[in-house]
């Protein structure tokens, strides 16, 4: 189904998933203007703490420092395993001597924390960052520390991205240095995103009570853990944002398993279902195994459906995880989805998502915040779900706000969260509720 849509004043084609069907298919419409979203190095706040000798070096200004700090500020008691080399104005007279200065502090660095085997050059996007050649010179470095650091880089930058796109930058580095698999290897299952240790387990116990395996997960919790791919790599995506990742997989040779994405009872039970498809698991086994969990997963969330059922709720585009948020809210709790914000709409890994949205609701990628702002004071939903930069501002207008970012700092995936999932979006509503006493 093909629609023609106004943004910004101009008529644009509008495209809607092929999988959806004509009628059901969600609304989609695009806009350009001014973004208001964090960049990608906010991601090393949760990745640093996945990879558990791994360490973030961000090649940036003073700006990217006090980024990295502030978001991280929880962690400053602690050896960090994050800093800012900063490049100043005054360096641009001579990159060479960057370069060198950069290599005096990696040396620096990785003698004063021999625990350190897996160091990432972060770069970022003041312009006397851009013109640094960072994949450069983590070759140069990796000659020297290599085989104690491995020392890989990627952008954290905040143009034109968004900051879960600092995750997919890094895992798709790592994806193209993973180690290959030997030939004649068996199937295996890897699943891919920085899950929290805590569902990892979860799902690594799932996987071998389905007799789903050998499995893995990238990235793995050390930098010698890393999984092994090749053609006989089936991968599941456990985020919505990882493209980069999964085209880096896929020149590996492996093939992506398409499924919805695994929030809620209903999207974990879909994710799971579409990996036992590939394994053949009898429908029998999937059930026993499934059929407990979900039923706590359906009482978790029930406990919310009163306060949320029935509640409109608006994204702005910040986390991209607003398509599958949106049919969890929807489908699971009775909340009335009014506008889907996202600044990207990867459409083939989300096509069996939006097939599930309910019909003709509304999904706007990229943004025009001005514009949006708009739409959401005309609509004066209950729960706005935005960025930091909006909370206040919104707040201050009597709209109850969640901040998007907190969806990646917290376990939300699998059954044993759903609850949780369900709670977050709770929360925001009894906070506003006390206040108004
Ligand atoms: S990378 Fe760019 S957007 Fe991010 S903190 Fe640094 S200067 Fe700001």
């Amino acid at each position: 189904m093909n629609a023609h849509v106004t943004v910004n004043g101009n008529a644009i084609k509008s495209t809607a998933p092929d999988t959806a069907g004509a009628c059901n298919a969600p609304v989609v419409t695009f806009e350009r203007g001014q973004r208001e979203v964090f960049c990608g190095l906010t991601s090393i706040v949760w990745l640093h703490r996945k990879i558990q000798d791994a360490f973030f070096l961000v090649v940036g200004s003073r700006t990217c420092a006090h980024l990295v700090q502030s978001a991280a500020g929880v962690m400053i008691f602690a050896e960090p395993r994050f800093a800012t080399a900063i490049i100043d104005e005054r360096d641009l007279a001579g990159l060479a001597d960057i370069d060198d200065e950069l290599d005096r502090v990696v040396t620096r660095l990785l003698d004063r924390r021999p625990e350190i085997k897996l160091l990432f050059l972060v770069g970022s996007c003041p312009s006397e960052v851009i013109k640094l050649d960072l994949k450069r010179a983590a070759q140069r470095l990796s000659k020297i520390h290599t085989p104690k650091v491995r020392i890989l880089n990627y952008s954290g930058s905040g143009i034109e991205t968004t900051f879960t796109q600092g995750e997919d930058a890094c895992l798709a580095t790592l994806a193209a240095e993973l180690p290959a698999t030997a030939t004649n290897a068996p199937p295996s299952l890897l699943v891919v995103g920085a899950l929290p240790d805590v569902v990892e387990d979860q799902f690594r116990r799932l996987f071998e009570d389905l007799g789903i395996g050998p499995v893995a997960f990238l990235p793995a919790r050390t930098a010698n853990q890393q999984p092994a791919v090749g053609p006989d790599t089936r991968f599941l995506l456990a985020q919505p944002f990882l493209g980069d990742t999964a085209r880096a997989l896929e020149n590996r040779g492996g093939k992506r398993i398409e499924a919805p994405f695994p929030f809620g009872e209903e999207g974990t039970t879909l994710w799971l279902e579409a990996a036992a498809r590939v394994w053949n698991v009898p429908d029998d086994r999937f059930q026993r195994v499934t059929a407990p969990r979900r039923e706590r997963a359906r009482r978790a969330v029930e406990r919310h459906r009163e306060r949320l059922g029935g509640r409109s709720i608006f994204f702005f585009p910040d986390s991209q995880l607003e398509p599958p948020l949106a049919r969890f809210l929807a489908r699971e709790l009775g909340m009335v989805v009014i506008e889907i914000g996202t600044p990207y709409l990867n459409r083939q890994h989300l096509d069996q998502e939006l097939a599930l949205l309910p019909h003709g609701t509304s999904i706007v990628e990229g943004q025009d915040v001005e514009a949006q702002i708009d739409r959401c004071r005309a609509a004066r939903p209950d729960i706005v779900v935005c960025g930091l930069g909006l909370a206040n501002p919104l707040e201050a207008e009597g709209l109850t706000t969640k901040w998007s970012i907190e969806l990646l700092f917290s376990p939300v995936h699998g059954y044993e969260q759903a609850g949780d999932l369900a709670e977050l979006f709770a929360r925001p509503l009894d906070r506003r509720a006390r206040l108004e006493v």
